[in-house]
C-alpha cells in the first residue's frame, strides 16, 4: 500500500514515521512544567508517563505515523476589522472532527493492508508529544517560536498521529536541524514577550492561551496587546519567513457588536461545532471587551 500517496490524497501534506521511544524533547517538557510555564494547563502535567512512552498508549505499538494537515492562511475577519487566528476556521467544523475523519480512513486502510494489527488515532485526544515525534520523523524542524515548521509549507498545519502495531519499514528518519539561523523575528514581534528566548515559550504570557484556554477574563492591559485579534494569536507565525503565503483575510464573521450581543443559543447554532466552541461565547465576548478597540461599536 502506498500510505503516503493515500495520505496525500486525503489532504495531508506531510507524513512521517518513527518508533515509539522516549520523545527527544521529553526532558525539555519536564523542565518547562517544573518552571510553571504551562500556566493553568494542568492537564499537561497529567499522564507524563504516557508522554514519556507513547508505546503505552497502544499495547504492542511498533510504529508512530505523524500526519500534517494544512489550514488556511486566510484570516477570518469581522466587517470592522477584528479577526480570529487562522486555525480557527470558524465557518468549518472544529478541526479535531475533520482531521479525525480523514485519519480514520487512513487507519482503516492500514489495518486492511496489515490484517490483525491494531491502531489508535490521536488528534489532540491523547497525551502525546506530537511536535517532538513530528520532528523525530523528519518532516520539519522546531522554530524558535516552538512551532513545527515544514520547509516549503511553513507552520500553518494541524498534527495528527496513528499509532499502530504494524511494523512499517521506513528509511531511518533524519530529524531536521533548526533552520532559523540568525532570525529573531518571532521573538521580536511577540506582543507580550511570551517567547522569552529561542524555543522558550511562557504560555502564561501567550495570547493564544490567554484568549482561549485561560478561564479568567483577559485584563485590559493585555487586551491592548491583542491588536485586532480576539481569538488566539498568529503574530509569531505571520512574521516567520517560512510562512510566505498570506492570503487576504475574508469577512466571514459577524460584527463585534453582533458577537457582543449574541446569545448562547445562536452561538451554539452558528459556532457550536467550530473551534470557537472551545473558548465559548462568554470568553470570546470578554476578549472583545478587553481589546479597547476603536473599531468596536
Ligand atoms: S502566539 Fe502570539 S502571544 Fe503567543 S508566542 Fe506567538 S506571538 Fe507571542
Ligand atoms: S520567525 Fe525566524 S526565528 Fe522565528 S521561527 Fe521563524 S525563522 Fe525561526
Amino acid at each position: 500500500m502506498d500510505l503516503i500517496r493515500k495520505a496525500n490524497d486525503l489532504g495531508f501534506i506531510a507524513v512521517g514515521f518513527s518508533r515509539p521511544g522516549r520523545p527527544s524533547f521529553f526532558d525539555h517538557l519536564r523542565v518547562w512544567i517544573s518552571e510553571g510555564k504551562h500556566a493553568g494547563m494542568a492537564w499537561i502535567e497529567r499522564h507524563l508517563n504516557l508522554r514519556e512512552n507513547p508505546a503505552m498508549l497502544l499495547e504492542g505499538c511498533r510504529t508512530v505515523i505523524t500526519l500534517a494537515y494544512p489550514y488556511s492562511s486566510c484570516k477570518p475577519y469581522t466587517p470592522e476589522g477584528l479577526c480570529a487566528a487562522r486555525y480557527s476556521e470558524p465557518q468549518k467544523q472544529d478541526y479535531h472532527h475533520r482531521l479525525r475523519k480523514r485519519t480514520k480512513i487512513l487507519a482503516k486502510a492500514l489495518q486492511e493492508h496489515f490484517p490483525g494489527t491494531r491502531s489508535r488515532i490521536c488528534v489532540d485526544s491523547a497525551p502525546i508529544m506530537e511536535r517532538s515525534l513530528a520532528w523525530q520523523s523528519g518532516i520539519g524542524f522546531i522554530g524558535k517560536n516552538t512551532q513545527l515548521i515544514i520547509p516549503g509549507h511553513g507552520s500553518y498545519v494541524f498534527l495528527a498521529e496513528i499509532l499502530t502495531t504494524a511494523v512499517i519499514h521506513f528509511p531511518e528518519p533524519r530529524p531536521m536541524e533548526n533552520r532559523c539561523g540568525s532570525c529573531t523575528r518571532c521573538l521580536d514581534a511577540c506582543p507580550t514577550g511570551a517567547i522569552e528566548g529561542p524555543f522558550q515559550l511562557n504560555a502564561g504570557k501567550c495570547l493564544s492561551y490567554r484568549t482561549i484556554e485561560q478561564k479568567e477574563a483577559v485584563d485590559r492591559k493585555t487586551g491592548k496587546k491583542m491588536g485586532d485579534c480576539f481569538f488566539g494569536c498568529d503574530v509569531c507565525q505571520e512574521v516567520c519567513p517560512f510562512n510566505q503565503k498570506h492570503e487576504t483575510g475574508e469577512i466571514i464573521l459577524p460584527s463585534a457588536n453582533d458577537i457582543l450581543n449574541m446569545d448562547e443559543k445562536s452561538f451554539r447554532e452558528t459556532y457550536g461545532k467550530s473551534a470557537f466552541a472551545r473558548a465559548g461565547l462568554a470568553k470570546i465576548q470578554s476578549n472583545i471587551q478587553a481589546m479597547d478597540n476603536e473599531r468596536q461599536v
